[in-house]
This record gives structure tokens, C-alpha cells and sequence, in this order.
């Protein structure tokens, strides 16, 4: 199926706004927070105006209502995913909740002196610090994939890496810099050889790639609904079921227990276990909402999409005289996310310039700083890219850098 961008466009309020300065806005900033199709905006609306409510409390037709479509959109995650059981997806608040969550519990409780965390310096902070924290807690043990000069796992360097000593993989699906799209089922794979487990940031990868977690064997997955076209404050934890059985909760209160006495408590059953509180709960069944849209689209039309703006923006970037992009330049092995620099031009000036014209990019480290001491620079420019941005949109960007580097000489 081909997209059709027009009625895509459509679909999506905010791409067809002016800018406070006229300007009509050019968002490629998708890979910082995507914008909202009508469909997940209308459900926000829908429940605040008819059936808001608590989950899983009250008997009452607006609680049975609430909790019967946040356990709806659950199932839809589950399958958009291939779990195999709606107890293995954990709302959370997003992807560093997440993530944190298993380094807080699983880490705790199973990392001791001398065991192995794999890393790599692509990896976002938040995918990165977790492991740290808690390998300094735990006595464990660091070590680092080598990237290759374009901006890819050395795949002989992580097999060099694994040993019994490793317990956990970490890695990225895509990289928010370099665009680099991992080869996670091989990586899964090896882990498993050597007894370890892999948790894989799917934050950039999930709303740009299919996933199978059975078929590609990933022990934990973290997203974010907000980079899936859904709504921020909620998130998402996959683990195998057998794992999050043996590991402990992380928060405590209501919602996570079965039984509470003054002298001890009980855990409730999985997903509970892992869900204390009030949850986000516009958010999660809105996250449903914004599944739909994606699966509804196809990720066959969105790759296709992305893939010819993959191609057009590598194209006139590399035009530009003057300007790195850092990551692979192959197509097949990298996601619509674009990091560079200009010769002479200072990222957040240039990021400056280009607002004036309406272009929404991001500038800085992007949350990765080990990845640009790595490549020896303070920060860059991204432009990120997905499937209702248009070759148009890159041809404004290119005149804008042209506008900026006149002014930056
Ligand atoms: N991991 C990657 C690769 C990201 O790009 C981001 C956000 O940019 C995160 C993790 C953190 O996501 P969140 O801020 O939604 O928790």
C-alpha cells in the first residue's frame, strides 16, 4: 500500500497551522515527540466529556467503562507487539520509567559483583544511566560495544564481549542520533547463548519498525507513547511473563497488592504487580487509540514513506557544502533520523535560523553525550523525520539551511 500524504496530512491538525511568525510549520522534530493524529485527540476529548473515571475500583458504569478500554488498549499493545500474554505489558510513564523500573527491580535483585552489563555509547541517557547506577550498586561490571566509523554496532567486538560473566544486553533499536536501525534478533540471539538477557529501547524503533518479541526472542522492551503518535506521561514495559513474575515490584500501594496485613504484604498478580497508583488513564487508552492509527496505516506504507524521505533528505544533505551527517548513509540500515554539522555554524545558532523559517529541528547532544564525546563534538543538529513529512518539507529545510549558512559566514 502507498501512503497517500495528502489525506495522511489531514489527519493531523497541527502540520496544516502557521506559526506565530507566519511561517507555515515544517515539524521535523518527530523523533524528540511526534504529533497526534484526530483519531487519538477526539478519544482525549471523548473520555473527559463523557465516561472519565478510576480504573479497576468503583462497580459503578463509568469505572467499568474506563477499565474495560484501558484493558482493550492493553491487548491491542500486546498484540501490536506479539506478547503473548496482556499480563506482559506494564503502562508505565514512559520509556526511562521503564527502563528504570527493570534496573531498579530486576537489577537489584539479580546483578551481583562481577556480573556483565553490555552497553554501547549510542545509547540514549536513559537507556545508559539506569545500568550505570545500578552496576555501581550492584558491584557489576560495564563493558562497551565498539562503533564502527559509520555509526554501527561492531558486531565482532559485542561477540568478543559476551561471556557467562554477561546477565544483560542493553541496547537501542534505533539510535536517536545516528538513525543506525541494530540488529536486534541476531544480538538476542547471541545473548542467549551465553545466558544473558536483552532489553531493548524500542523508544525510536517501535513507532518506525514491526516488532515481533516472541518471533525476535527480546526479554524486556521499553516505548513511549508519545513517540507512537499517542499521548506523553504514559509508556510502555514489555517482559517475558516468567521474568516478571521472579522479579520484585518496584513501586508500592494501591493497585499492586492482594493482601495487606501490619505485619506483611502480598503482591497482586502480574500486570498489577507493577502498576501501583492511579495510572495515566486517558493516556494509556488513548495510547490504544494511536496503535490503531499505526496499525491501521500499515507499516508497510510507513516504511515506504519514510524510506523515499530517507533517500531525498541523504540526497540534499549531502549537498550542502560543508555538512556532516553522522550514521550510516545504506538506507536499509537506518531509520529517517538526520544528525549534522556545519562547517563554522554553532548547532543551537543554526537551529535558531531555521525556526525563523518555521523549521522544528532539535539541536544539543540529544541526551547521548557518551555518543558525541565519541565522535568528538559538543553537539549537533537532528532533524527526524517520519511518514507525514514530505520531500517538500526537505526541500524547505535545505533553502533554510542555504538562509542560515548566508548569515553564519
Ligand atoms: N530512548 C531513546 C532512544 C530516546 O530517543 C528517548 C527519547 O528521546 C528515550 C529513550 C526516552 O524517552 P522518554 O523521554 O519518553 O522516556
Amino acid at each position: 500500500m502507498t501512503a497517500d500524504i495528502a489525506s495522511i496530512r489531514h489527519d493531523f491538525p497541527i502540520l496544516n497551522t502557521k506559526l506565530p511568525n507566519g511561517q507555515p510549520l515544517v515539524y521535523l522534530d518527530s523523533g524528540a515527540t511526534a504529533q497526534h493524529p484526530k483519531s487519538v485527540i477526539n478519544k482525549i476529548s471523548e473520555i473527559y466529556e463523557h465516561y472519565y473515571s478510576n480504573v479497576h475500583r468503583g462497580v459503578h458504569q463509568l469505572g467499568d467503562r474506563v477499565t474495560s478500554e484501558m484493558e482493550a488498549a492493553r491487548a491491542r499493545i500486546q498484540a501490536f507487539i506479539g506478547a503473548s500474554a496482556t499480563e506482559e505489558i506494564i503502562f508505565t510513564s514512559g520509556t526511562t520509567m521503564s527502563i528504570n523500573l527493570i534496573a531498579q527491580t530486576w537489577g537489584r535483585h539479580f546483578l551481583k559483583g562481577g556480573d556483565e552489563i553490555i552497553l554501547n555509547e549510542m545509547e540514549h541517557h536513559a537507556n545508559f544511566v539506569p545500568w550505570q547506577a545500578i552496576a555501581k550498586e550492584r558491584g557489576a561490571v560495564l563493558k562497551f560495544i565498539q562503533l564502527t566509523p559509520d555509526g554501527r554496532l561492531d558486531q565482532e567486538h559485542y561477540q568478543c564481549l559476551l561471556s557467562p560473566k554477561t546477565k544483560l544486553v542493553a541496547v537501542t533499536g534505533m539510535s536517536n542520533v545516528l538513525g543506525t536501525i541494530n540488529p536486534i534478533e541476531e544480538m538476542a540471539a547471541r545473548a542467549h547463548e551465553v545466558g544473558a538477557l536483552i532489553f531493548v529501547d524500542g523508544a525510536q524503533s517501535v513507532p518506525h519498525l514491526p516488532v515481533n518479541v516472541v518471533e525476535s526472542e527480546i526479554d524486556f522492551l521499553a516505548f513511549s507513547g508519545h513517540k507512537i503518535f499517542g499521548p506523553s506521561g504514559i509508556g510502555v514495559l514489555y517482559g517475558r511473563k516468567s521474568l516478571l513474575e521472579q522479579t520484585p515490584p518496584f513501586l508500592f500501594g494501591g493497585n499492586m497488592i492482594s493482601e495487606v496485613h501490619c505485619e506483611d504484604s502480598h503482591w497482586a498478580q502480574l500486570p498489577a504487580k507493577f502498576e501501583a497508583g492511579t495510572p495515566a488513564i486517558t493516556e494509556a487508552i488513548a495510547l490504544g487509540t494511536a496503535i490503531d492509527y499505526v496499525s491501521e496505516l500499515g507499516f508497510d506504507a510507513i516504511q515506504q514513506q519514510e524510506h523515499v524521505l530517507s533517500q531525498y533528505a541523504l540526497q540534499r544533505l549531502q549537498e550542502v557544502p560543508g555538512l556532516q551527517i553522522y550514521g550510516p548513509l545504506e538506507l536499509e540500515d537506518r531509520g529517517a533520523i538526520f544528525s549534522f554539522n556545519i562547517d563554522g555554524a554553532h548547532p543551537e545558532d543554526l537551529a535558531t535560523l531555521l525556526d525563523r523559517k518555521g523549521i522544528a529541528v532539535r539541536h544539543g547532544h540529544h541526551c547521548t553525550m557518551p555518543l558525541h564525546q565519541h565522535l568528538n563534538i559538543a553537539a549537533s543538529i537532528r532533524a527526524s523525520l517520519t511518514f507525514y513529512n514530505t520531500t517538500d518539507e526537505i526541500d524547505a529545510l535545505i533553502d533554510a539551511i542555504e538562509f542560515a549558512r548566508k548569515r553564519l559566514r
